[in-house]
């Protein structure tokens, strides 16, 4: 077995592993970033990148490639089954997730992190009970790779937490989606398009609550030949192959039945497949360090509910975590105590107060969706107040 000693090993070069990479990588720390895919490479995920999301993008110095392939969105309508419409702005990027992971790592590697793709984590290396590397598979040939840190990163299955014992079964904190790509969508052209730049549509309907759909222009082409990030994302009941097939008829049955949402569609191509994923949500006093251990993104369930914004969570947890890890090698201390109080003290999202009040409010409008005149009202109030809208979304 060969044997590597780094400073930080990621497992996993998502947009958390990444941007964490990137993080540490710029403050001189020695940082081997793996995945087990080669990049680029298409997965379930949808194109919309929120400004909590690209305020680091411009940390790490690369916000102009991520503007130049990307479409600015400023507003978002939304759409009940009940045919309501509310129109609130919403600023963020229309940008392919294929595009935008391949920037990550890029920025990554610029800063000076080391990237290894195709290199599946199986499992980790303990000693005296602190976890102080990882077991990899590379090219059929198994090895193991040594660090001061391990930063768990491998998204909402987390291979890393669940050999930790730190995966939780949390029912209700997950959901299923898939996502794809049409060509030629009609957007439209009244609303926002040319004078502004684009907006994006998020359609609430009680048949798939508390889930939702979107419709995104995306990318080069987003505009001007309607290419569009076309999602969903329901609640997660068993995971099964026929909970991931119905996905499809679910869709297909939203569509026959969304006025405005088969008036974008008519005529539209599809060009890409599904692809299908899940996504975890925050869970009150999850832990997410152990010994030689921290785990950020989807593996550390860091994004709220029916806000979409998994990887705004992810890159502030990406930055907590990075500060985390400079801190330790600094001190030359690895234990869970510290890990653990350091982490939590760059609050990953906001105060623990205010995170129970937009669960609250988070889980009350998510109830509310599963009645058709409930989702009328949620959105009839959103249309009414704008502050309810900056609270969800
Ligand atoms: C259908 C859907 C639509 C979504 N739409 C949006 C959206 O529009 N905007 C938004 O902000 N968020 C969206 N999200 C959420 C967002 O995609 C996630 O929150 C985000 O990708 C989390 O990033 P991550 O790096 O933590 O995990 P991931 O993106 O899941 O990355 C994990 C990485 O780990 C690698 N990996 C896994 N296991 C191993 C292993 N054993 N060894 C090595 N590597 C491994 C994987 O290959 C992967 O690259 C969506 C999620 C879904 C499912």
């Amino acid at each position: 077995m060969n044997r590597i000693e780094r400073d930080v090993i990621i497992v996993g070069a998502g947009p958390a592993g990444s941007v964490c990479a990137a993080y540490l990588a710029k403050a001189g720390v020695d940082v081997l970033l793996l995945d087990r895919d080669v990049f680029p490479r298409d997965k379930a995920g949808g194109d919309m990148v929120s400004e909590s999301f690209s305020k680091h993008i411009t940390q790490l110095e690369a916000a102009d490639r991520l503007d130049r392939m990307s479409v600015f969105i400023n507003r978002m309508l939304l759409v009940s089954g009940g045919g309501s419409e509310a129109l609130i702005d919403y600023e963020c990027y229309g940008t392919k997730r294929r595009e935008l992971e391949v920037l990550l790592v890029d920025t990554a590697c610029s800063w000076g992190a080391e990237f290894r793709p195709a290199c599946r984590v199986i499992g980790l290396v303990r000693e005296l009970g602190k976890v102080c590397g990882v077991r990899v598979l590379n090219g059929g040939v198994e090895s193991e790779l040594r660090a001061k840190i391990v930063i768990g990163a491998d998204g909402a299955m987390s291979f890393t937490a669940k050999e930790a014992g730190l995966m939780r079964e949390a029912p209700g904190a997950m959901s299923i989606g898939m996502t794809t790509y049409f060509e030629g969508v009609r957007l439209d052209r009244n609303v926002a398009i040319g004078q502004y730049s684009a907006y994006g549509t998020v359609f609430l309907d009680h048949q798939i609550a508390p889930g939702y759909l979107w419709i995104l222009p995306a990318g080069d082409g987003g505009v001007l030949h309607g290419v569009c990030n076309v999602g969903m994302v329901v609640d997660y009941t068993d995971g099964s192959r026929k909970e991931r097939r119905d996905l499809e008829a679910r869709f297909a049955d939203w569509l026959s039945r969304s006025t405005r949402g088969s008036a974008m569609l008519t005529g539209a191509r599809q060009i890409a497949p599904w692809y299908k994923g899940k996504q975890t949500f925050v869970t009150q006093n999850m832990k997410k360090t152990a010994d030689g251990l921290i785990l950020i993104g989807d593996a550390a369930s860091v994004m709220l509910p029916l806000r979409g914004d998994g990887l705004g969570a992810a890159a502030n947890s990406a930055r907590a975590a990075a500060d985390t890890a400079w801190e330790a090698i600094k001190r030359d201390d690895y234990s869970d105590a510290f890990l653990s109080e350091f982490y939590r003290n760059h609050k990953l999202q906001m105060e623990e107060g205010e995170l129970v009040d937009t669960l609250k409010t988070v889980n009350l409008i998510r109830e509310s969706l599963r009645d058709p005149a409930g989702v009328n009202r949620t959105v009839e109030k959103i249309r009414l107040d704008k502050t309810l809208a900056e609270r969800i979304f």
